[in-house]
C-alpha cells in the first residue's frame, strides 16, 4: 500500500521511500522518514496534490510522488518492522562536548547570519533588530537573496545577514544553495538559528545539522505568542541543557525577547572567545564509521574547519562537498563501502541512516521538552478555513470571490471615489496654486508650459492613481501575510502542470500583478530550472501595477460605467496569453523534467498590519520615487522634444516639433492597430522606460491639464476600437527596462532575453491588431 490510497483523515506510518536523488532527499529532509506517522489531510479539488500532516505540521505533496512512499498495511507488519530495527529508546547524557572556537575573525565587527526554516520570522526579525525594511509574507519563499543590516541599540558593530530559509543544509533549491554557501564560505562569527516555536520538531532538523558546524549558534524560538494557542507549554530550560546552546523565547512581530537577544549578541562579542558546543546524536556504529571516513578523507591532518559536518556529508553522499575535498575515486569506493556495510548492520538504507537518526532523537527530544495541554484532535482555526478555502466544491469559488473582490474594491466605486478626490487636489490645489505663482513671478510662455503641462499635468496625471494602487497592494499584501497564498498554490497546481509548470509558481505570478521586478526574482523559489525560466517567460503578461493608469484612463474615457469590467478582461487576457504562451513553449524551448511538489502549508495568521504597511510602503515608495525620476524625466524630454522644432525655436503647434517628425516615422507601423497617430507610438516608446509615462506623455502631447481634459483630447484621436486596441498594445509589449534588467539577471542567458523581448512585441503587435481589425468588422457590421 502507498501513500496516495490512505483516505482523507487516515493515516499510516512509512515502510519505505522510493524516490530517487534530490527528490529522496527533499522528502526525508521534510521528515518523511522511515517509521513516520503520516495523515492524510485531504486532497485537493482535483484530487492532486494531497495535504499531509507530519510531526505536528502540514506539507503537500503530489500523488505521483507520494505513489513512490510505501507504508505498512497494518500495525503487526510495522511491530515487526520495530522489532527488527534498532531504535534509540532514550537520550543519552553527556551528549553536550563544549569547545572554544576563534575569536571573531573580522577585527571591525561581528558578522551574525540568522538561519532557519522558511516562514520562521527570520525577516521579521531581521527588520526588528536593524530597522530595515524588508519583504515578509506568510508563505515560504519570500526571502530569496541575502540582506545584511546593522543591529540597532549595541554598542558593538554586528552586522545581521538576512539569508532565504532552509529545512536542511543538503542544498536543493537555488536559495537554499545561497544559504549554504554563506555559512560554509564566508564565515559568520555566530548563527542566530530562528525555530518556529508551534512547528519545534521540524526546525530542530536544521539545528541537529547546525550543531555540527564549527560556530557558535544562539537558538531563537520564534511566535512564542502562538504557543499557549496550541496548547503548548515548552521547557526552555531542558531544552538549553539537552542542546547545549542558549536558547531564547521570542515572538518577534510582537517585539518580545528582543532584548535579551541583542543582550546576548553582545555578551557573545565581548567575550572573545565564544564556546560552542557538539552534540552527538548518533549510535556508536554510526559514529564508528564516520571515524573511519574521516580516516580516509583527512588522513589525519590535525585540523579542518568543520570538519565534522564534511565528514557527515561526505557520509550522506553530499555531492558538493565530495567534490570540494576532491576524494580520490579509489577513496569513494571505499566510502561507500563502509555505508553499505554499515546500512547492512542497521538494516536501513544507507541515505537513510543519518535523518533517521536525527529524527529518532528529535521525537525523543520534544516528547522531554514540550507539554501538550490542549486535545490534539481540537479543531484549529486552520484547519476549519482549509476545508472550505482548500475544499473540493468550495475552493476554486473562493479563489474567484478573492480576485473579483481584489477587482471589485480596487477599480470599482471605492477605488474611483478614492482617484476622483487626489484629482481634485492635484488639480485644484496644486494646479491653480503654481500657476498662480507663475504668473506672479511674470514666468515666460515655455516656462509655464513646462511647469503646468509637463511636470504638473504629466506626472500629476500619474500621481493620481496612486490611490488604486495602494489598494491593489494592501489587499494582495494582506493575502499573503495571511497565509492564503500556499493554499492557492496547492489547489492551482493541477491546473498549472498542464501548462508546464508547478502550483509554486503561482506565486510569483500574482507577484507579477503588483511589480514583475520582484516577482521575477521570487522565481528562485523554483528549484527547477525550466519552471524557473518559463515563470520569467510570462510574469510579464501578468499586469503589473504601472500598466492600470493607462487602462484607467482609456477605460473612464471610452466606458465610464464599465471600468472594472473593461480592466477585468485586460488582466484575464493577460492571463489567457501566459497560458497560451506556456502552452506553446512548454516542450521546446522550455522543456525538461516535471518538478517535484513538496510545500509546507503555514497556518493562518491575522496579518500584521505593520507588515502590511511595510510591505505596501515600499511599493509605493518606489511608485513615487518612479514619478519623480524616471517618469518626469521621460516627460520633460517628451515636452522639449514636442516644443521645439528641428532648428531648436520653440512651437506653438506640436505636430511641427521634433517629436511630431520622429513619431510620424514609426506611426505609420500601427496603422493596421488603429492607432497610427505620432502621439500614440511616441508615447509606447517612453513606456519602455516605465509604463506610467504612456500617461504622461499623452497628456504632455495633447497639452492636457488634467485626465478629465486628456480623456476629452484622447476622444477626438481614437475610437473605441482603437482605444480597445491601444489597451491590448500596453498590456503585452516589452516590460520596462527594470523590468528588462531583472529577467536577464534571472536568465543568465542573453537568448532567453532576446527571445522574449521579441515575443512580447510580436504577440502585441498580432493581438493588438487582431483586436482592432476583427473589432471594426464587428462595429461596421452592427452599423456601431
Ligand atoms: P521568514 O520567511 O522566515 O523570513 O519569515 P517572515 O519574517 O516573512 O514571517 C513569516 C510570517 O510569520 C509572517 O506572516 C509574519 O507576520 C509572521 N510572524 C513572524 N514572527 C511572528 C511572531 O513572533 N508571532 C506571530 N504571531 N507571527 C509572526
Ligand atoms: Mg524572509
Amino acid at each position: 500500500m502507498n501513500l496516495s490510497e490512505i483516505k482523507p483523515g487516515c493515516s499510516g506510518v512509512i515502510k519505505s521511500i522510493g524516490s530517487e536523488g534530490h527528490l529522496r532527499r527533499r522528502i526525508v529532509d521534510m521528515g518523511l522518514t522511515v517509521g513516520t506517522c503520516v495523515e492524510v489531510v485531504r486532497y485537493a479539488p482535483f484530487g492532486d496534490p494531497i495535504e499531509i500532516n507530519i510531526h505536528g505540521y502540514n506539507l503537500s505533496i503530489r500523488k505521483s510522488e507520494a505513489e513512490k512512499i510505501d507504508v505498512f498495511e497494518n500495525n503487526k507488519e510495522y511491530e515487526q518492522f520495530l522489532r527488527n530495527t534498532k531504535n534509540n529508546s532514550e537520550i543519552k547524557e553527556k551528549r553536550v562536548v563544549p569547545l572554544l572556537s576563534d575569536p571573531p575573525s573580522n577585527a571591525g565587527g561581528m558578522k551574525v547570519a540568522l538561519i532557519g526554516n522558511p516562514n520562521s520570522g527570520k525577516t521579521t526579525l531581521f527588520n526588528n533588530l536593524t530597522g530595515s525594511y524588508q519583504y515578509v509574507g506568510n508563505w515560504p519563499g519570500v526571502t530569496v537573496e541575502r540582506k545584511e543590516g546593522k543591529i540597532k541599540n549595541i554598542n558593538e558593530d554586528v552586522t545581521l545577514v538576512d539569508l532565504p530559509g532552509i529545512y536542511s543544509l543538503s542544498p536543493y533549491s537555488p536559495e537554499e544553495i545561497i544559504t549554504r554557501q554563506y555559512i560554509l564560505e564566508e564565515n559568520p562569527d555566530l548563527i542566530i538559528n530562528i525555530l518556529d516555536a508551534t512547528n519545534l520538531e521540524r526546525g530542530l532538523y536544521l539545528t541537529t545539522q547546525l550543531l555540527e558546524l564549527d560556530l557558535p549558534i544562539i537558538a531563537v524560538l520564534n511566535m512564542e505568542d502562538l504557543l499557549f494557542g496550541k496548547g503548548k507549554i515548552i521547557d526552555y530550560k531542558k531544552l538549553e541543557k539537552s542542546l547545549g546552546i542558549p536558547i531564547i523565547p521570542i515572538s518577534a512581530s510582537k517585539n518580545k525577547g528582543l532584548d535579551s537577544l541583542v543582550f546576548r549578541i553582545s555578551s557573545v562579542f565581548k567575550s572573545g572567545k565564544k564556546s560552542r558546543s557538539i552534540v552527538n546524536i548518533y549510535s556508536e556504529e554510526i559514529e564508528n564509521s564516520l571515524k573511519e571516513i574521516d580516516r580516509i578523507v583527512n588522513n589525519d591532518k590535525n585540523y579542518v574547519k568543520n570538519n565534522r559536518f564534511k565528514i557527515i556529508k561526505v557520509f550522506e553522499d553530499d555531492i558538493y562537498v565530495t567534490e570540494s575535498l576532491k576524494i580520490s575515486l579509489e577513496n569513494l569506493k571505499k566510502i561507500d563501502a563502509i555505508r553499505q556495510t554499515l546500512s547492512r548492520k542497521m538494516g536501513k538504507e544507507s541515505d537513510m541512516i543519518i535523518p533517521d537518526e536525527r529524527y529518532n532523537y528529535i521525537c525523543l527530544l520534544c516528547d522531554k521538552v514540550i507539554k501538550n495541554i490542549k486535545n490534539k484532535n481540537v479543531c484549529t482555526f486552520t484547519g476549519q478555513a482549509d476545508k472550505i478555502l482548500t475544499g473540493k466544491y468550495t475552493a476554486f469559488p473562493s479563489f474567484i470571490l478573492f480576485i473579483f473582490s481584489i477587482f471589485y474594491i480596487t477599480f470599482g466605486p471605492i477605488g474611483s471615489y478614492l482617484k476622483t478626490f487626489c484629482e481634485e487636489f492635484i488639480n485644484g490645489n496644486t494646479y491653480s496654486t503654481m500657476s498662480r505663482i507663475l504668473e506672479y513671478f511674470g514666468a515666460s510662455g515655455w516656462c509655464k508650459s513646462l511647469v503646468l503641462d509637463a511636470i504638473i499635468g504629466g506626472v500629476g496625471s500619474v500621481i493620481s492613481f496612486l490611490p488604486q494602487v495602494i489598494l491593489l497592494f494592501v489587499l494582495l499584501s494582506f493575502l499573503e501575510d495571511c497565509g492564503y497564498m500556499a493554499r492557492a498554490a496547492f489547489i492551482m497546481d493541477k491546473p498549472f502542470r498542464h501548462i508546464g509548470l508547478s502550483g509554486k509558481a503561482f506565486v510569483p505570478l500574482i507577484m507579477g500583478f503588483g511589480c514583475s521586478v520582484p516577482a521575477i526574482m521570487s522565481t528562485k523559489i523554483l528549484e527547477n530550472k525550466k519552471d524557473k525560466n518559463l515563470a520569467i517567460f510570462l510574469i510579464p503578461f501578468m499586469s503589473c501595477s504601472a500598466k492600470m493608469p493607462v487602462y484607467l484612463l482609456f477605460a473612464s474615457a471610452f466606458f465610464p460605467k464599465h471600468q472594472a469590467l473593461v480592466i477585468f478582461s485586460l488582466y484575464a487576457i493577460g492571463i489567457l496569453v501566459a497560458i497560451f504562451t506556456a502552452w506553446l513553449f512548454k516542450d521546446n524551448l522550455f522543456k525538461g523534467k516535471d518538478s517535484p511538489f513538496i510545500m509546507e502549508m503555514p497556518d493562518y495568521k491575522f496579518p500584521s498590519l505593520k507588515n502590511v504597511w511595510l510591505s505596501v510602503w515600499d511599493k509605493v515608495k518606489d511608485f513615487i520615487e518612479r514619478a519623480g525620476t524616471v517618469i518626469l524625466l521621460a516627460t520633460v524630454v517628451v515636452w522639449v522634444l514636442q516644443s521645439f522644432n528641428f532648428n531648436f525655436e520653440f512651437v506653438y503647434d506640436n505636430s511641427q516639433s521634433m517629436l511630431a517628425n520622429l513619431g510620424g516615422f514609426i506611426a505609420p507601423v500601427f496603422n493596421i492597430c488603429g492607432f497610427g497617430n505620432w502621439q500614440a507610438s511616441v508615447s509606447l516608446i517612453t513606456g519602455i522606460m516605465a509604463k506610467e509615462s504612456i500617461v504622461s506623455t499623452l497628456s504632455v502631447l495633447h497639452g492636457a491639464d488634467n485626465s478629465a481634459e486628456l480623456s476629452e483630447f484622447l476622444k477626438s484621436s481614437f475610437s473605441v476600437c482603437s482605444a480597445i486596441s491601444f489597451m491590448v498594445f500596453s498590456l503585452l509589449y516589452t516590460p520596462c527596462i527594470a523590468a528588462l534588467s531583472a529577467l536577464h539577471k534571472e536568465f543568465h542567458s542573453f537568448k532567453l532575453t532576446f527571445i522574449s523581448v521579441v515575443y512580447q512585441l510580436f504577440v502585441a503587435y498580432l493581438f493588438s491588431a487582431l483586436t482592432f481589425q476583427i473589432l471594426s468588422l464587428i462595429f461596421n457590421c452592427l452599423n456601431l
